[in-house]
C-alpha cells in the first residue's frame, strides 16, 4: 500500500486517540488532527507546484513538523529527502544538488546551528532550489496558506495515480564510513519494514513509542514513526535532539510503552545521576540498534529500565532498515548477544567477502539479505548501486557477521574495521565487548593504527567511568592477560571525554584512526 493509504486506515480507525505529541512544546494530535493536518499541508504542496516524483528537503530537528512533512510529500507523491541536521553550508549544497530538492523546509535555529545563515550561504549554487519554508516562521504560514482553493478532490486525485513501488524517500546514509549516499527507497520498502518491526514488538493502538532517535535516520522515521502510525500508535518526542535527562522524563510524564535508542543513548541514560528520579514503570519494549550493542548494556537496560521485551534490530538505510531483530520470545541469551533473526520475507546469508560463496553456519563472511525491503538504488549513482546489489538482488553489506547453528546472527564488526595485525585478521568488536567489563571503563572503541612491524596495532579509545581517575595501559594489558589471546591485546591507550559522532549516533572511527594514526 501506499504511506497514504495506510495513515488513512489509522485515521479511520482510531480517530479519537493520541498519535503524537511533542513535549517539548506541549502540542498534541489525536489521528484525526493528524490526519487533518497532514492533508492540509499536502494540499499546500500541490498548490506550490510540486509535482509527483519532485524532491522535497526536510532539514530539521526533531519536531511535529517533521512528521508532517514525512507523510504529506508521501500523500502527495513527492521524494522527501532527509537531511542530516548536523550538516553545514558544504554538506547541506551538495545534498541540495544531488538529489535536486525544489523546496525545502528547514528548522530556523537549533542551539548554535543557523540554518536559515547556512541556507543563505548555499542558495546561489543551487539553482534547482525554489523555495524554502522555515518551521514556526512566517514562511511556514505562507505555504499553509497555499492549501486555501486546493480541493480534497485534487489531492484524492494525485493520490489515487500513486503506487507502492514509487520512490518516497531518499535517506542519506550515516557517514560513518565515508561521504554519505542516498538510498532511495520506496513506499513498499519502508511501510513494509516499519509494519513488521511494530509487529514484531507487538504494537498495539495502545503503544506510546517515546522517539529520540532523529527522525532524519530511518531509525526514528521508519522503525519510529511508520511503525507507530501503521498500528495506531502514539509518536512522543521528548526533545528536538536527544537529552537523556528530557527523554527519560517523557518516558515518565507520557507513560511511553516503548524507548528506542543507539547504544550510546541508553549509556547515557543508565548512566545520567537523575535516572532513579524518573518513573520507568510503563515501559515493556523498546529497540537499541545502530550500532554494535554491548551485552552488558542491554542487560542493564532489561535490569534496570523496565524493559524486558526490548529488541536489538540489524539493519542499514538501504535496506529500509531492519533485516534482523530479536523477539520478545527469544531467550536472554539470544536477545542480548545476538541480533536476532531475519525479519519475515527477508533472506539473510553469510559469503566469502572474496569469493561470494556461501558460507556454513558458525563461519564469520559478509552479511548479504534480500528482499522487499532492498533500496531501488542510490539514487543518481548506478554505479555504486551495482557495486552493493548484485544481479541477483543480493545487498552485500559491508558487516561481518556470523550465522550461529540456532539461525540467530551475530554481527562481528565491519569490514572496513577489520584490523590486521602482522597477518591476524581482528574483529575490534570482539575486543570491545570484552573491555566493557572493565569496571573502571563507561565506554570503549578499539581501531587499528598504522605500526611499522605489524602493520597495524590495536589502539583503545576508553571513556572512563570516573575521570579523575582513568584506567591505565597497564591495567588494561593487565585485565586482559590470560583472558584474550595475545595479539587482540590493545598496545595503545588514549582517554577521551567522548566519541566523535554521527547524529544517528555511530561512532566514526575513521576520525579516531585518522587522530590517533598519525602519532
Ligand atoms: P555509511 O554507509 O555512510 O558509512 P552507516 O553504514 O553507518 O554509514 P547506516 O545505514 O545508518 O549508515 O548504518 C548501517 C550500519 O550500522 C550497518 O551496516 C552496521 O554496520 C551498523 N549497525 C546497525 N545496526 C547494528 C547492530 N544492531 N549491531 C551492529 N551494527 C549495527
Ligand atoms: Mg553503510
Amino acid at each position: 500500500d501506499t504511506i497514504g493509504r495506510n495513515l488513512d486506515r489509522a485515521v479511520a480507525a482510531f480517530p479519537e486517540r493520541e498519535a503524537l505529541v511533542d513535549v517539548a512544546s506541549g502540542r498534541r494530535w489525536t489521528y484525526a488532527e493528524l490526519g487533518a493536518d497532514i492533508d492540509r499541508l499536502a494540499r499546500a504542496l500541490l498548490g506550490r507546484g510540486v509535482a509527483r516524483g519532485d524532491r522535497v528537503g526536510i532539514w530539521a530537528v526533531n519536531c511535529p513538523e517533521w512528521v508532517l512533512v514525512q507523510y504529506a510529500t508521501a500523500r502527495i507523491g513527492a521524494i522527501m529527502v532527509n537531511i542530516n541536521p548536523a550538516y553545514r553550508s558544504h554538506e547541506l549544497a551538495y545534498v541540495l544538488r544531488q538529489s535536486g530538492i525544489s523546496v525545502l523546509c528547514a528548522s530556523q535555529r537549533h542551539k548554535t546551528s543557523d540554518y536559515r545563515a547556512l541556507v543563505d550561504e548555499v542558495r546561489g549554487d543551487c539553482p534547482g532550489l525554489r523555495a524554502v519554508h522555515y518551521i514556526g516562521d512566517a514562511s511556514w504560514d505562507a505555504l499553509l496558506a497555499a492549501a486555501e482553493g486546493v480541493p480534497d478532490e485534487a489531492l484524492a486525485h494525485r493520490e489515487a495515480a500513486l503506487s507502492c513501488d514509487d520512490p518516497v524517500n531518499i535517506q542519506y546514509t550515516s557517514g560513518t564510513t565515508g561521504f554519505p549516499k542516498g538510498a532511495t527507497l520506496s513506499h513498499h520498502n519502508i511501510l513494509n519494514n516499519g509494519w513488521f518491526v511494530g509487529e514484531s514488538l507487538g504494537y498495539t493502538e495502545a503503544d506510546r513509542i517515546c522517539i529520540p532517535v532523529p527522525f532524519y535516520h530511518c531509525f526514528g522515521m521508519v522503525m519510529g514513526n511508520l511503525a507507530a502510525t501503521s498500528h495506531g500508535a502514539c509518536m512522543v518526542i521528548p526533545a528536538p535532539s536527544f537529552d537523556p535527562d528530557a527523554t527519560l522524563a517523557a518516558v515518565a510524564a507520557e507513560r511511553c510503552t516503548s524507548l528506542y535508542g543507539v547504544p550510546t543513548m541508553f549509556i547515557a541514560e543508565l548512566d545520567h545521576p537523575g535516572f532513579t528520579g524518573h518513573d520507568l514503570s510503563s515501559l515493556r519494549t523498546g529497540i537499541m540498534a545502530g550500532s554494535p550493542c554491548p551485552v552488558e548494556v542491554m542487560e542493564r537496560v532489561v535490569a534496570e529500565m523496565n524493559m524486558a521485551g526490548v529488541a536489538i534490530c540489524y539493519g542499514m538505510t538501504e535496506t529500509s532498515p531492519v533485516s534482523t531483530q530479536t523477539r520478545r520470545d527469544d531467550d536472554l541469551e539470544r536477545r542480548t548477544g545476538t541480533v536476532g533473526r531475519a525479519l519475515p520475507h527477508i533472506e539473510v546469508k553469510i559469503v566469502d567477502p572474496v569469493s561470494g560463496v556461501t558460507l556454513p553456519r558458525g563461519e564469520a563472511g559478509e552479511l548479504c539479505t534480500r528482499g522487499y525491503s532492498v533500496m531501488l538504488g542510490y539514487w543518481g549513482e548506478p554505479e555504486r548501486t551495482a557495486e552493493v546489489i548484485d544481479p541477483g538482488r543480493w545487498m552485500h553489506t559491508g558487516d561481518l557477521a556470523v550465522m550461529r547453528p540456532d539461525g540467530f546472527v551475530r554481527i562481528v564488526g565491519r569490514i572496513k574495521d577489520m584490523i590486521i595485525r602482522g597477518g591476524e585478521n581482528i574483529s575490534p568488536r570482539e575486543i570491545e565487548e570484552f573491555l566493557h567489563r572493565h569496571p573502571r571503563i563507561a565506554d570503549v572503541q578499539v581501531v587499528g593504527v598504522p605500526e611499522p612491524r605489524y602493520g597495524e596495532e590495536i589502539l583503545a579509545c576508553v571513556v572512563p567511568r570516573d575521570p579523575s581517575d582513568p584506567p591505565t595501559l597497564d591495567e588494561v594489558t593487565a585485565f586482559c592477560d590470560q583472558r584474550l589471546a595475545h595479539y587482540k591485546i590493545p598496545r595503545r591507550l588514549e582517554i577521551v571525554d567522548a566519541f566523535p559522532m554521527t547524529v544517528s549516533g555511530k561512532v566514526r572511527k575513521v576520525e579516531l584512526r585518522e587522530r590517533y594514526g598519525a602519532r
